[in-house]
């Protein structure tokens, strides 16, 4: 679990209701429902993909599709599950026929996504494809140039590791993006690892090394040095 503490499950909850009703950009007037995000709340490895397709604008959820699919698959490839992690978009509506986000579409909705990734404090935050990756890296740099290279940026407030991937969707039908895309997956575990370790608090100094000073001072005492 990440440090997010207790209050901020309301407050992602309090959040995703007041984000339901959303009219800040056109995409409010073609959607089912917003779909805000789900998984764990305190999640340590959050994804963050494009935007929601006919599916997922239908039952309200990310990555229901496909897409989705290969996503649970790759998961579990190392050892995870959807409930382990959570998933969002960058936008919160379908664009039209899945066309692609805008930038005046992305430029309404990423607070919401900055809310989101405050709330959970991810500490690998995994973008999916290149919207999410040219918005949180804040770098024009394309996915087939960045994707498998972590990098430290600062998000909410909050250093997080940025760790670009492939689409799931574009890797459905290129097998050899399907290879790439999980070769980079399987760095996660690694990632998550290192960058715990990093948020780690210092350990306490080994007791055995005390104990060692303890009898040396109780010899001292008895003249033996
Ligand atoms: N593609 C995305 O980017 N997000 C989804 O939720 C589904 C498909």
């Amino acid at each position: 679990m990440s440090a997010a503490p207790v209050e901020h499950v309301d407050e992602l909850q309090a959040y995703s209701d007041e984000v339901a009703g959303c009219v800040r950009c056109r995409l409010s007037r073609g959607r089912t429902q917003v779909v805000f995000g789900a998984g764990n709340p305190h999640a340590e490895l959050m994804f963050v993909g494009e935007a929601p397709g006919f599916h997922e604008d239908k039952q309200g959820l990310p990555f229901v599709g496909q897409a989705g699919k290969l996503l649970e698959k790759l998961l579990a490839e190392i050892g995870m599950q959807r409930s382990d992690v959570y998933i969002a978009n960058v936008l919160k509506c379908r664009p039209p026929g899945n066309r692609n986000p805008q930038p005046d579409e992305i430029e309404a909705c990423e607070s919401h996504l900055f809310r989101q990734i405050e709330l959970i404090e991810p500490v690998v935050v995994a973008t999916l494809g290149n919207f999410a990756t040219k918005l949180l890296s804040g770098s024009p740099l394309g996915i087939t140039r960045v994707h498998g290279q972590e990098q430290e940026t600062t998000i909410g407030g909050r250093s997080v590791l940025l760790y670009p991937l492939y689409h799931p969707a574009a890797a459905l039908y290129t097998p050899s993006m399907l290879s790439i895309l999980a070769a980079d997956f399987a760095r996660l575990p690694q990632l998550l690892g290192r960058s715990l370790e990093q948020a780690a608090p210092p350990e306490a100094p080994p007791e055995p090394e005390l104990k060692l000073v303890a009898a040396h001072a109780a010899s001292e005492q008895l003249g033996l040095f």
